[in-house]
């Protein structure tokens, strides 16, 4: 079988109806990068920022941070590398900015932290930017946005970066940037958030967490954390539907693309590029050149129509005997 995954490296990623599934990777480490490009992956839909400060004792300056920044550039270059802007709190936190609170995941993370700290925040933009000059492949992407006006304000951040650098005469354009649809609200708000950005990317992995109520890490009720409750799938199609309304390309960029039957649904939907870990790749592309576009539509249809999760995976997993 692992043979079989190999020799799937420089086949496309399209159905048997010829319908093209970019899919990418997920990145943090360099040693993600090595693997993605062994792989085959067309681009980065979410590159972890927070990885390399969590790797540190302190805040990284920043040219530290153009460095990192820089290699994860170069060594997709020409293909696009999404950079998320640091995304503490919930779960990560750094040793070196202790944040202490009783429900962590409905407190202060991601952009909640760094435009309260306009100097994290701007600092890391200008790194971005710097890194990418002459490579032109940079997207910035913003997590935990949960209304409008944090919005506005993350864009005239990264505009006042952009003309800072260009004012001390770097030849810089400014990068596409993206919000993530984690948050309920970001669902029902995504044609607004589409119409003042480039593109939109689902994290289903924060999505699920909060449309069910299930603490993502907690053992106890790691059976209510299902991405294919009903729920959660409408609130996919709706992302899709807002995308597409307003003529925004849409990712995911959660741990379920890189599911092989969800690959299907979401392709089904019309998400535009599948964003995963390296190891799940060669897996996704498997499942997506065994089946057509048209027969992906059909069990989207019937699966949109079931009320529970267990029938939902029930339905797939007949779909994935079918198409072999
Ligand atoms: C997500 O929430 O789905 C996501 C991709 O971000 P993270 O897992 O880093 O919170
Ligand atoms: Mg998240």
């Amino acid at each position: 079988l692992s043979r079989d995954l190999e020799s799937l490296r420089d086949l496309p990623s399209e159905t048997l109806d010829g319908h093209r599934m970019p899919l990418w990777v997920n990145t943090g480490l360099m040693a993600d990068v090595t693997r993605s490009l062994e792989q085959g992956a067309e681009g980065v839909g979410l590159y972890r920022t927070e990885v390399p400060f969590l790797l540190r004792e302190r805040f990284p300056s920043e040219e530290e941070q153009r460095q990192i920044y820089r290699e994860q550039l170069e060594a997709f270059a020409p293909r696009p590398v999404t950079m998320r802007t640091l995304d503490i709190g919930g779960d990560k936190a750094l040793p070196y900015f202790p944040i202490n609170e009783d429900n962590p995941f409905l407190g202060w993370r991601g952009i909640r932290v760094t435009l309260d700290h306009p100097e994290i925040f701007l600092g890391q933009v200008r790194a971005m930017l710097k890194a990418s000059e002459g490579l032109d492949n940079l997207r910035i992407m913003l997590p935990m946005i949960s209304n409008v006006p944090e919005l506005d304000e993350a864009i005239q951040l990264i505009q006042r970066g952009h003309r800072e650098l260009v004012q001390e005469g770097m030849d810089l354009a400014l990068p596409p940037i993206g919000v993530m649809v984690e948050v309920p609200a970001a669902v029902y708000q995504a044609r607004v958030l589409a119409r003042r950005t480039d593109f939109l990317s689902v994290g289903s992995n924060d999505l699920t967490q909060y449309l069910l109520a299930v603490d993502r890490n907690n053992s106890r009720v790691a059976d209510l954390y299902h991405a294919f409750h009903p729920a959660v799938l409408q609130a996919l199609c709706c992302v899709a539907e807002a995308g597409r309304a307003e003529g925004k390309p849409v990712s995911i960029c959660g741990e379920l693309a890189g599911d092989p039957l969800a690959a299907v649904l979401l392709m089904a939907m019309g998400y535009q590029v599948l964003s995963m870990n390296a190891t799940s790749l060669p897996r996704v592309k498997k499942s997506l050149r065994n089946i057509t576009l048209a027969q992906a539509t059909a069990v989207l249809e019937e699966v949109m129509l079931l009320e529970s999760a267990v029938e939902v995976q029930a339905r797939l997993h007949r779909l994935m005997q079918e198409s072999g």
